[in-house]
C-alpha cells in the first residue's frame, strides 16, 4: 500500500478464469480489470464482470471494471483463400464480390477509400497503396508483402467517416456494460471528438455515469488529439492498431505526445499493448519489455496494461508481478517527463488542490488526504505526478472504483458526516485504517464548507494523524 504509484490494467479472458487466478493477480497489484468485447458472449462478459466485483470484495479495496468496444473493424470476408503478396502486386479488394478480387465485408468500402488512404492487413503486412478506385472495387498495389487470409482484420488510413462511430454490436455490448456498472467504457477507432460524444450520448442514456476512455489508435485520432481529449475522460495510447496504421517506428513519439497533452489537460491516460509480449510463453520479461514498461512510467503514464499477457498467456500472475514490480523501480526516476505544469488563471477548487499538493510537498507530509464527492480533487491532485500518496476518500463504490486509474490516487470509501468537523475527524482514521498512516504522522487534508458537494472544495489544513 502507498508504494506503487502507476496503475496496472489487466485484460480478463480464459487464462484469468483458472481457480483463483483472479485473486493471485489483485494480490500481485492489479487495479482494474479490462473486459475486451471483441472476443466473448455476454455470457462470458457478465461471468467475469461478477468475479471483479466478488475479487475487490475480498480483497477489501475497489477494483476498477473496464469495457472495450470494439469499434468499427474491418475484416477480409471468410472466402478469401490464403496467399502470398509481393511487393508490386496488384490486388483488387470488393465488396461485392467481383471474380478474382478479395472480398471486404464492408459494403461501402469503395467510399471509405481515399487517394491518401494505404490498406493495411492483420498486424501491419501486407501494406497497399491505394491506385484507384473501379467503381465499387479498389484497386491497390503492394508497398510491403505479406499474407492474406480469410477473417483478416484490415485497417485503412486517411479513411472517409463512412463508417459508424459505434456499430450495431457496439451498441448492444455498451448496453450489458452499462447493465452491469462498467465504472470505465472505451472506444475502439476513435476517429474525432463527435465520436466520444456520440459515445456519451448513448451511456448517459443508459444512466450510467461510466468514465470514457478514447482509444488513439488511428492517425486521425492523433491529428484531432485536442478535441478528443476535451471530450473523454481519459486516454489509452493503443500501441497495436497505431502501430499498424502509421507504423511502428510513429508509436514511440506518439506515446510520449500523447500522455504529455493528456495528462496537462487532467486527463488520465493508459499505455497499451505488447508491454509484456514474450510474457505470453515465458515467466520472465525481456529486457527490452522491462525499459518499455520503465520507460512509460518515465513518460509520466497514469498505467500500463495488458492484453494477451494476462487473458491468453501462460503466465497472467508473472505478468501482473513483473509489471508493478518494474514500475515501482521506475517510479524511483528523479523526472516523471509528463506532469502536468501548473497554468493561470485555474477556478477556485483547482487553485485550491493545487495548494493543498505543493502544501504537501513543502512540509514533506506523510500523505494528502482528500475526500471528494465526485472523484475530482482527487483527479487535480494526481496530475502533478507529485510522490507524495493521495488518499481518496469516495462516499460512493463508484466513484472509488472510477480512481483506481489515476496516478498515486489510492481510492477507498468513507461515510459523508453531519458536519465539517465531523468529516475531517473521520477523514483522518479512514485514512490511517486504510492506509496505515502512523499516528502523529503529518498529513494535509482538504474539505468544503459543505460534506459531499462537489466542486466545493475550499479548506486546507495541516493535521496530524490520531
Ligand atoms: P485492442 O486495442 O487490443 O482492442 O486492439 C489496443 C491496441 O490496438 O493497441
Ligand atoms: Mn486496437
Amino acid at each position: 500500500m502507498l508504494e506503487r504509484r502507476t496503475k496496472i490494467v489487466a485484460t480478463l479472458g480464459p487464462a484469468t478464469d483458472a481457480d483463483g487466478m483472479l485473486d493471485r493477480l489483485v494480490s500481485a497489484g492489479l487495479d482494474c480489470a479490462r473486459l475486451n468485447c471483441s472476443h466473448g458472449s455476454h455470457d462470458d462478459l457478465r461471468r467475469r464482470a461478477a468475479a471483479v466485483r466478488a475479487a475487490a470484495d475480498r480483497a477489501g479495496r475497489p477494483l476498477g471494471l473496464l469495457f472495450d468496444l470494439q469499434g468499427p473493424k474491418l475484416r477480409l470476408s471468410g472466402d478469401v483463400e490464403e496467399q502470398m503478396v509481393a511487393v508490386g502486386d496488384r490486388v483488387t479488394f470488393s465488396a461485392s464480390g467481383t471474380p478474382g478480387a478479395i472480398k471486404v465485408e464492408f459494403d461501402k468500402f469503395a467510399a471509405l477509400v481515399t487517394e491518401r488512404s494505404q490498406i493495411v492487413i492483420g498486424d501491419g503486412v501486407p501494406r497497399f497503396a491505394v491506385e484507384r478506385l473501379d467503381g465499387e472495387d479498389v484497386v491497390a498495389r503492394a508497398v510491403s508483402p505479406g499474407p492474406l487470409s480469410a477473417r483478416k482484420g484490415i485497417n485503412v488510413t486517411y479513411a472517409r467517416p463512412e463508417l459508424p462511430a459505434i456499430t450495431e454490436k457496439d451498441v448492444a455490448d455498451l448496453a450489458l456494460a452499462c447493465e452491469l456498472g462498467g465504472d470505465f467504457i472505451a472506444l475502439s477507432f476513435v476517429r474525432s471528438a463527435a465520436d466520444m460524444e456520440q459515445l456519451r450520448e448513448l451511456v448517459t442514456g443508459h444512466g450510467s455515469r461510466a468514465r470514457l476512455i478514447a482509444k488513439v489508435e488511428k492517425i486521425e485520432a492523433y491529428e484531432a488529439l485536442d478535441e478528443i481529449i476535451d471530450a473523454s475522460d481519459g486516454l489509452m495510447v493503443a500501441r497495436g492498431d497505431y502501430g499498424v496504421e502509421a507504423g511502428v517506428a510513429r508509436v514511440p513519439l506518439m506515446q510520449k505526445d500523447t500522455i504529455r497533452r493528456a495528462t496537462q489537460a487532467g486527463k488520465f491516460v493508459i499505455t497499451a499493448t505488447q508491454m509484456l509480449e514474450s510474457m505470453i510463453q515465458a515467466p520472465e520479461p525481456t529486457r527490452a519489455e522491462a525499459t518499455d514498461v520503465a520507460n512509460a512510467v518515465i513518460d509520466g503514464t497514469s498505467a500500463v496494461m495488458m492484453s494477451a499477457e494476462t487473458s491468453v498467456g501462460a503466465y497472467p500472475f508473472e505478468s501482473v508481478t513483473a509489471m508493478a514490480t518494474i514500475a515501482l523501480a521506475a517510479e524511483e526516476s528523479p523526472v516523471i517527463h509528463g506532469r502536468a505544469r501548473p497554468i493561470k488563471g485555474e477556478d477556485t477548487s483547482r487553485a485550491v488542490m493545487r495548494a493543498a499538493v505543493d502544501l504537501a510537498d513543502e512540509l514533506d507530509a506523510t500523505a494528502l488526504i482528500i475526500p471528494t464527492a465526485s472523484g475530482g480533487g482527487a483527479r487535480i491532485c494526481a496530475k502533478y505526478r507529485k510522490r507524495r500518496p493521495i488518499i481518496a476518500l469516495a462516499h460512493e463504490e463508484t466513484i472509488a472504483e472510477q480512481l483506481t486509474l489515476e496516478w498515486g490516487v489510492y481510492p477507498t470509501i468513507m461515510d459523508t458526516a453531519e458536519s465539517v468537523d465531523d468529516m475531517i475527524e473521520s477523514a483522518l482514521t479512514t485514512a490511517r485504517d486504510f492506509a496505515g498512516l502512523p499516528s502523529g504522522s503529518r498529513v494535509v487534508i482538504t474539505s468544503g464548507r459543505r460534506t459531499g458537494t462537489p466542486g466545493a472544495t475550499n479548506l486546507v489544513m495541516v493535521r496530524e494523524i490520531p
